[in-house]
């Protein structure tokens, strides 16, 4: 039988460097010396620093041995929902080292940046196209600061007009970064309940939606994996009482040559490029959150902006009704960078990586259908939300199951989220992954559904094979042990 991808094998003890080594052993050697010895200066000479003494091997063997105690997209399967994390072309990251980026400042005058403003003035003009909203700001360092600049720019929009508004609608499959942007923003969220087929009805919007409502975010796809398919009448309605519309387009992923957000009544929405252009992401950054708005709204984005004239390409300051700065210079040049390459180099495959994407997660859909609970049974996007509702029976929860697929040597997917569904499981796997990592997956979570149902307590002590076992996940949490 073919041999699955799991975690048996070499899983190897790896004491702390000052544990190894031994006096006088040296990663390096010098040139013979040819000039006198000079007595060290009695301030500096003390005890020296108390690093231990080891050879080069030591050292390699040392920080290989622990590089394999991680898992990544480059090891296994990483299905988490919602935080598309894809696997991201190796050219991307290399073009984006490319001395001529890597080396430039900042402050070089526009004379001597105009590559760096061309690449910038041009993804600009790229994201405008994938998303149909053609003026663009780089600037935000995240989906979550793209938001609150979203946000502010909904207040500068109403301020505009004379009257400031104090409330946002957020549905209630929403990120939590969504309520969170709204209030930073001094705006009050209102929860929207979304309906029987996990989307947004056009009637529980007119309901809320009132004239000191400054408008709506909307995930679209939601964090249900499914596509919003009232959005252009809940879009009308919050036209009509003076609203606007915020997309957050975290699930880009899914849509991207396919869907116009601007036709479907979007005024402001974020693209994450560390989720869909070609940014690893997980570990704390960088990331990169622009935001791209309408004409009507263009005045207000932040600035600087990038301009083209007559003797090249410019940053301007000049928008008096500008938001302001959100980030220093212009954003997270390095990811802006992997975004231009990934863009031209997919072109109109983009559509094709999107359509991939749902496919992949259909398929997963449909051949776990009926094994694991589906909440919402019709067509998804790019993500499948499951729950473990006929594995409770025996006790078993989705924790369980999570842990138990680190065995089988996948990373678990996202669980316990979306909040809306109870004990859910939600795997997203992505455009890249092969036919034969996918049926494997699957096969996985069929093989856990099986043990769940005659050995449940093999699930209860999951996993077995990793390097640790079984957390206590709030000790976990609250009280890392970091040093040992
Ligand atoms: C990831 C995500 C966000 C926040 O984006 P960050 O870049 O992590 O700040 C917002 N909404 C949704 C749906 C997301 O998946």
């Amino acid at each position: 039988m073919k041999e699955l991808t799991g975690t048996t094998g070499h899983i190897f003890n790896e004491p702390l460097l000052w544990e190894k080594g031994s006096t006088g052993r040296m990663g390096y050697s010098l040139p013979r010396r040819d000039v006198d010895t000079v007595p060290v200066a009695k301030a500096l000479a003390g005890n020296g620093p108390d690093f231990p003494d080891l050879s080069e091997l030591d050292v390699v063997r040392h920080f290989t041995r622990l590089s394999q105690w991680n898992f990544g997209v480059d090891s296994g399967m990483y299905p988490l929902g919602s935080c598309t994390m894809k696997y991201n072309p190796k050219t991307n990251e290399r073009q984006a080292s490319l001395p001529g980026f890597a080396g430039a400042h900042p402050l070089l005058p526009a004379p001597l940046s105009q590559g760096a403003l061309k690449l910038l003035f041009d993804l600009e003009r790229y994201l405008g196209e994938v998303t149909g909203l053609p003026a663009v700001s780089l600037q935000p360092a995240a989906g979550s600061q793209g938001e609150l600049a979203g946000m502010l720019i909904f207040h500068a929009y109403h301020q505009s007009r004379g009257r400031p508004r104090s409330k946002v609608l957020i549905p209630d499959t929403a990120h939590g970064t969504n309520p969170a942007s709204g209030a930073l923003c001094g705006f009050k969220a209102i929860p929207l309940k979304s309906n029987e087929q996990g989307v947004l009805s056009p009637e529980a919007v007119a309901e809320l939606m009132d004239e000191d409502t400054t408008g709506i975010m909307i995930t679209n796809p939601n964090t249900l994996g499914l596509f919003e398919d009232n959005i252009k009448e809940v879009a009308r309605i919050v036209h009509d009482r003076g609203g606007l519309v915020y997309g957050d387009g975290a699930n880009m992923n899914a849509a991207m040559g396919i869907v116009n957000m601007a036709q479907t009544g979007v005024d402001v929405l974020h693209l994450n490029l560390h989720k869909t252009f070609s940014t690893p992401h997980g570990g704390g950054g960088p990331g990169s959150g622009p935001i791209c708005v309408t004409r009507e709204l263009e005045k207000f984005l932040p600035v600087p902006r990038v301009v083209k004239t007559e003797g090249g390409y410019e940053l301007c300051e000049d928008y008096p009704e500008s938001v302001g700065k959100v980030h220093a210079f212009y954003g997270n040049f390095s990811v802006l960078i992997k975004a231009y390459c990934y863009t031209r180099s997919m072109g109109p495959d983009l559509k094709k990586a999107s359509q991939y994407a749902v496919l992949n997660a259909n398929y997963i859909r449909e051949s776990l259908k009926g094994v694991y609970h589906l909440p919402y049974d019709r067509p998804c996007m790019h993500e499948c939300v499951f729950t473990d509702e006929n594995q409770n029976r025996f006790k078993v929860t989705t924790l369980d199951i999570a842990k138990r697929l680190m065995d089988y040597g996948f990373h678990p997917p996202t669980v316990y989220f979306p909040l809306v569904v109870s004990g859910a499981i939600m795997i997203e796997p992505t455009e890249s992954e092969s036919r034969e990592t996918i049926d494997e997956f699957i096969a996985a979570m069929k093989s856990i559904a099986r043990e769940a149902q005659e050995q449940p307590e093999l699930l209860h002590q999951a996993p077995q094979n990793p390097k640790v076992q079984r957390l206590d996940e709030t000790l976990a949490a609250r009280t890392p042990c970091l040093t040992d």
